[in-house]
């Protein structure tokens, strides 16, 4: 049995002021037992959440990492084992924003990953195919290289204790959501590449839906057999909202 999860990425979004408020907000929400939950604040707004959210439920990740795992010179990063002193537990990485806006290649995200790893933190690797890659038919091809991007480089072992966010790009920020049935398709592909490898792993990792996801679609895609929760954009930033799909999510 898999535990749901939904994560929440707040992005380059809020102020001290907008952040507090959330938080009070994400406090009053009653969350079910049976359900992970964790928020992805700004890097500078990371430990102040952290502290914040100590005692709760919730748990805290950062939406990325150096491609180094220890303290050194490399200005303007943040290394995982920083994140780790900063009450962090988990890390997205390969965020199609990043890849795509910041021209994040495959290796720079299995570096990353592999730092998190090496931290004991988890990894929430981002995979997902732009409009004209699924227009022209290559939507599980693409999805497929981005994860054995990481599978040939570090072993499917790798993915003991990861979670793989299937976020088509084209549905990110859009209002677009894939139907529950594309969404299926995709999960159940990411599954059985992974059980080629190692059925075990398989059938322990949990792979989220990410993409528009709000409290009036979570409870559809959820209820698909291999979406074990979501990693939830814009709608993170409302506590009552968020607070809904995390209840969805535990249905
Ligand atoms: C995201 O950026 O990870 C995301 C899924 O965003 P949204 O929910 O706003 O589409």
């Amino acid at each position: 049995m898999r535990c749901p999860m939904v994560a929440g990425n707040w992005k380059m979004q809020g102020t001290r002021a907008s952040v507090a408020e959330l938080i009070e907000g994400l406090r009053r929400q009653e969350l079910p037992e049976a359900v992970e939950v964790a928020v992805f604040p700004s890097m500078l707004h990371l430990s102040r959440v952290s502290d914040a959210l100590a005692g709760t439920v919730l748990r805290v990740g950062a939406q990325d990492c150096a491609v180094q795992s220890e303290q050194g010179a490399l200005t303007g990063e943040v290394a995982a084992s920083q994140l780790v002193d900063g009450g962090c537990k988990l890390v997205l990485v390969g965020h199609s924003e990043r890849r795509l806006i910041l021209g994040e290649s495959d290796s720079v995200v299995v570096r990353k990953f592999a730092a998190v790893k090496s931290t004991g933190m988890t990894p929430v690797l981002c995979v997902g195919e732009t409009r004209e890659q699924r227009e022209a038919g290559f939507t599980l091809a693409v999805v497929a290289a981005q994860l054995a991007a990481v599978t040939d480089a570090l072993g499917v072992q790798s993915l003991h204790n990861a979670v793989v966010a299937y976020e088509p790009v084209w549905a990110i920020g859009t209002g677009l959501t894939a139907t529950p049935e594309q969404a299926q398709a995709v999960h159940a592909s990411i599954r059985a590449q992974v059980a080629r490898l190692d059925a075990e792993i398989a059938e322990g990792l949990r792979i989220l839906y990410g993409g528009s996801v709000k409290a009036a679609n979570a409870a559809e895609l959820f209820g698909m057999q291999d979406i074990d929760g979501g990693l939830v954009g814009g709608a993170s930033l409302n506590a009552d909202e968020f607070g809904a799909i995390c209840r969805a999510a535990g249905m």
